[in-house]
């Protein structure tokens, strides 16, 4: 019998394919052969990589399907989720995604893997799994509290129960007294009606059921309640086999993670060797939030205001003929040795691990705030989306290695209430200077510790992994 050949389909979406293809390297660098599925105009996200880990002995590999942009009513060559420019073209996206199902179980025909890793929004797959008699894995992309904060949402709805947008309520059940309200739950959650999006959720759902089980980018220690709800209580098979983002060891690995950066990395690395310690805070939105130009302004405003250094990326004027209206008079010109800009891709993980960052503004993307807790970093948590308003509550309350800027409301990609640069000057003062920043840092630099250990050889995730491809293994004899 060969190799074990596990086969991934990640969601075309930054913070899926990233972390994907980190597992996948995972797996190769174990002894499995390891695909992974994706489309024509995003196999950039994985080339380099697949190429490197195959050159070094492992067994990787990349194959492509044809994304039905346009059957789907998308615009030609609109392929990864980054591309979409307004809510309504979602559901186009959701439906170019759900066409994929025949292409997947031709290449499932033809290779004949052993397992399928597929993305959580891919609901189908478990069938299509099943028709060649393999285990298909989910992958969610996100943490053990998030999965369990958002199962308890859905089975006991509190935000049903609540009069208004801003009266407060508790997540039902939870190890801890999480409070929120429902203008910061998810649209498909806060809806009375049924939305498109909830009939995929409960597909997703259901779909998770009937799999093998999950794979979570996640390490115990850092969830142990949350990790133990979700297969005790909630009774999931799963798997934590993060942070999935430390298999980079290499500065190439670190600098060329997803697209290719806006800056070139020795100048970026020159850029922060001349700081000290700790005294630079990176601010950055992840790969999908687009904010406006009022929104801009005000940060900069903020981060003028807070006198840190920085380093701000900002997915806009990566084009010439953006303009620059979202930047004060002058700014860049004043901020020229306190402040770095990245119009467009930065090397995020490079960026983090650098000892003269103290700090991070994000988004609470899962890969985001993982990454941030494996560096060791204080965060600034500014929700937008999906399910980050959870992770803010696990950073902030559960964790508390981080403060929140205030967000109130979740939006998609459309975001319309705007954050006062005061507020975003003292929150980066907070997590920077002062007794807070200190305690904050200390107790996350521990939580980077257990991060190191959980991956390396004999700790929870390792063992977690060699656990699951020995399951693996015996299942296919
Ligand atoms: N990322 C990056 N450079 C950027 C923006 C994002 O390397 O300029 C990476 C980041 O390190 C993370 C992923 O893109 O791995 C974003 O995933 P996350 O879950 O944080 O947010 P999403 O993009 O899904 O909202």
């Amino acid at each position: 019998m060969g190799k074990l050949h596990v086969v991934f389909f990640p969601l075309m979406a930054p913070g899926h394919m990233i972390p994907t293809l980190d597992i996948a390297k995972l797996f190769a660098t174990r002894g499995v052969k390891s695909t992974i599925i994706t489309t024509p105009l995003n196999a950039h996200y994985f080339t380099k990589s697949v190429e490197r880990t195959d050159q070094l002995g492992s067994q990787m590999g990349i194959l492509t399907v044809d994304f039905p942009a346009a059957a789907a009513g998308l615009p030609e060559g609109c392929e990864s989720l980054d591309q979409i420019t307004s809510d309504d073209m979602i559901p186009n996206f959701s439906k170019a995604t759900a066409m994929l199902q025949g292409p997947l179980e031709r290449i499932l025909d033809k290779v004949r893997p052993d397992c399928l890793v597929a993305d959580m929004f891919f609901p189908w797959a478990t069938e299509a799994a099943a028709k060649f008699g393999i285990p298909r894995l989910v992958f969610h992309g996100t943490s053990f509290f998030a999965l369990c904060a958002t199962e308890n949402m859905r089975l006991y709805k509190p935000q049903r129960e609540v009069s208004s947008d801003d009266e407060t309520f508790f997540v039902p059940r939870l190890p801890h007294q999480i409070k929120l309200t429902k203008m910061q739950v998810p649209e498909h959650e806060r809806s009375e009606s049924e939305t498109d999006f909830a009939r995929i959720a409960v597909s997703m759902e259901e779909s998770e059921l009937l799999s093998y089980g999950a794979i979570v980018n996640s390490f115990y220690e850092l969830e142990t309640e949350y990790a133990d709800y979700y297969r005790d209580v909630l009774k999931r098979r799963v798997w934590h086999i993060g942070p999935v983002s430390l298999c980079n060891r290499e500065l190439e690995d670190k600098a060329q993670r997803g697209k290719e950066a806006s800056i070139d990395k020795h100048e970026c690395l020159k850029w922060l060797d001349l700081k000290k310690p700790n005294s630079v805070i990176y601010i950055c939105f992840g790969s999908v939030v687009k904010f406006d130009v009022s929104q801009l302004y005000e940060i900069a405003i903020g981060l003028e205001c807070s006198g840190q250094q920085f380093i701000w990326v900002v997915r806009r004027g990566e084009n010439e003929n953006e303009s620059e209206e979202w930047l004060p008079e002058g700014f860049e010109e004043r901020m020229k040795d306190k402040g770095l800009i990245i119009r467009g891709w930065a090397p995020q993980v490079l960026i983090l691990d650098h000892d003269a960052v103290g700090g991070f503004v994000t988004h609470c993307g899962w890969n985001s705030t993982l990454e941030g807790i494996s560096a060791g970093v204080p965060m600034v948590t500014w929700p937008v989306f999906a399910e980050q308003f959870y992770n803010e509550k696990l950073v902030t309350e559960i964790l508390r290695i981080g403060i929140s800027i205030g967000a109130l409301k979740w939006n998609f990609f459309t975001v319309s209430d705007v954050v006062m640069s005061e507020q975003i000057g003292k929150a980066v003062q907070r997590v920077m200077v002062g007794e807070d920043a200190e305690v904050m840092m200390n107790r996350a630099k521990e939580f980077k510790k257990m991060a190191k250990k959980a991956v390396e050889e004999g700790g929870s995730s390792h063992t977690n992994l060699n656990d699951l491809i020995h399951e693996l293994s015996s299942y296919r004899v």
